[in-house]
């Protein structure tokens, strides 16, 4: 259903400002108790960050440059005749993909009117603890009043300042690479995060002269060692020019032509295209949350508590806006977990999710998966009752393809205590994004090392060496 032109009721019981994976999930969850439900949304395309220039348009480039060194490997490892080097042609991929999103935000349109849950298009500001204001597309604007609201806004890219590096509005961030008509030849991506390193991994594979400047001599770095020692040389290996201990101190071009990037050394390098991935900044502008009391934390990030109540009763938050784990399943899951809290039966009153152990993929090249504890962090929390296995192997599948080409797989576990509780798993190699999911729910468990021992290998698999470690 199209979103409604006025409030359908005097009063709801519950509305979300934010139709992405923290709004929709919430809203819904809180529609199937029977609730009146209104959720807002600024954006011509439900769904928020992840549908739209996030997880989903990421995955399918990742697909695609993952198909491109499967090419490559074919040809060149597996004997396959008449494989030519791989050409994408991005002018046509582009909006095919963008097809499939739109059939995406129809389907959460659908989902949201199957529920029963009012959907409101505008920017809306709250004006009480329990009113919101909403400015339609056309500039009309009417007030919504509620007994719950819940803030899950999201967040946006963060790009400096021209007055803090001149020409950087030059450059585009995540939202504009997945506006891109046409593929760069030469990329120049700053940052060294999940974004950096993801859209970096995909440019470079699917062909265009990738240089990556990151601050300090690693990528990922808040992940665990093992990781960064991993994929920061692999990815130089395969060609990505990383520019360590950099800084760019200026921009100069003209925005559609190739642009020079200063390095803060001195010297200069010339690309097409430069792309913004140093991080996130939540939406809690124009909200009117300050003036209502809503603590937003030094970053902007609305403050919660753990059952994600804001500082103002009866107003929640949940997902990127809170700051904490950035991940869609979070946003859903801390969303779902509200409603039940607020709408649903006797037994979910104190439903709350846990942030322990959150599992998550870099779907870098090749895909690293990490849950829990990271070695130094093991080590600050247990001192020397920390044991750590490790494996570093190459997969069954490399084994035919040039040596050049052989990616590395390293899996390792952080085991704590005489009983040997495993309390990280981090791991990278071909397969790792699928592989983790499992391991994270023996995470959840509190399995010990002995449990992953008893349990049979699958063979002849990468997964497999998590259960043989010595
Ligand atoms: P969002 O999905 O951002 O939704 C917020 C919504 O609120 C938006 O639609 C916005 O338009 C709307 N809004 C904002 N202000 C207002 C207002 N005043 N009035 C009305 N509406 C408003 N996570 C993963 O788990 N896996 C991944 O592989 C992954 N890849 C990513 C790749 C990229 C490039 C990026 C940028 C992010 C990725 N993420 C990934 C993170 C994931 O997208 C976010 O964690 C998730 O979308 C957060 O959901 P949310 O509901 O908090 O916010
Ligand atoms: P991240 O916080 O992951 O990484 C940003 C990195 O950029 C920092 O860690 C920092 O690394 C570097 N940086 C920060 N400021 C500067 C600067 N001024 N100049 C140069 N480098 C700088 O942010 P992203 O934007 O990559 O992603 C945002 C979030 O979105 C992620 O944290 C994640 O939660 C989510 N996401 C999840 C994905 C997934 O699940 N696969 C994929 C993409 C995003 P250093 O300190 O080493 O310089």
């Amino acid at each position: 259903m199209a979103p409604v032109d006025r409030p359908q009721h005097e009063r709801y019981d519950y509305i979300c400002i934010g139709g992405g994976s923290g709004g929709v999930a919430s809203s819904r969850r809180a529609a199937s108790y029977g609730k009146k439900v209104a959720v807002i949304e600024v954006s011509p395309h439900l769904g928020g960050t992840c549908v739209n220039v996030g997880c989903v348009p990421k995955k399918i480039m990742w697909h695609a440059a993952d198909l491109a060194d499967k090419l490559r490997h074919a040809s060149q490892g597996y004997h396959f005749e008449g494989v030519p080097e791989p050409k994408f042609n991005w002018e046509t991929f582009k909006p095919q993909r963008d097809a499939y999103i739109r059939r995406l935000n129809k389907i959460y349109e659908n989902n949201l009117d199957k529920e029963g849950v009012e959907y409101h298009a505008g920017f809306a500001r709250m004006t009480s603890a329990s009113s919101v204001e909403v400015t339609r597309p056309d500039g009309q604007k009417y007030t919504l009043h509620a007994d719950h609201v819940t803030i899950a806004t999201g967040g946006r890219p963060t790009i400096p300042s021209d007055d803090q590096i001149p020409g950087a509005s030059l450059g585009i961030d995540s939202d504009g690479f997945f506006d891109l008509e046409e593929q760069p030849k030469r990329v120049a991506v700053v940052g060294a995060g999940y974004i950096a390193v993801e859209l970096a991994g995909v440019l470079h594979t699917l062909g265009t002269e990738t240089h990556l400047f990151i601050r300090h001599d690693k990528v990922l770095r808040t992940f665990d060692p093992v990781l960064q020692d991993t994929l920061t040389p692999w990815m130089e290996h395969t060609g990505i020019k990383i520019h360590k201990n950099s800084k760019v101190v200026k921009v100069e071009g003209e925005k559609g032509k190739p642009l020079t990037i200063h390095k803060g050394d001195g010297q200069t390098v010339e690309v097409d295209c430069l792309l913004w991935a140093i991080g996130r900044h939540a939406n809690t502008e124009n909200l009117g949350l300050e003036e209502l009391g809503i603590k937003l934390d030094e970053k902007g990030d609305v403050v919660v508590d753990v059952y994600q109540n804001s500082t103002v009763k009866n107003v929640y938050a949940i997902g990127d806006v809170q700051g904490k784990a950035l991940l869609t399943p979070v946003a859903i899951a801390a969303g779902r977990r509200l409603s039940n809290r607020l709408f649903g039966p006797e037994k979910f009153k104190n439903d709350k999710l846990s942030y322990e152990d959150i599992p998550t993929v870099v779907f870098s090249h090749p895909p690293i998966g990490t849950v829990g504890l990271t070695e130094p962090e093991a080590y600050e929390q247990y001192g020397k009752d920390v044991k750590i296995y490790k494996s570093s192997f190459r997969s069954l599948y490399f084994s035919q393809i040039i040596e050049h080409h052989k990616e590395p797989t390293v899996y390792k576990l952080i085991v704590v205590g005489e009983e040997e509780r495993v309390v990280g798993v981090h791991i990278i190699g071909q397969g790792s994004d699928e592989v983790l999911q499992g391991f994270a729910v023996a995470v959840k468990m509190r399995a010990r090392k002995q449990d992953l021992d008893d349990t049979v290998a699958i063979h002849p698999t990468s997964a497999e060496e998590l259960v043989t470690l010595r």
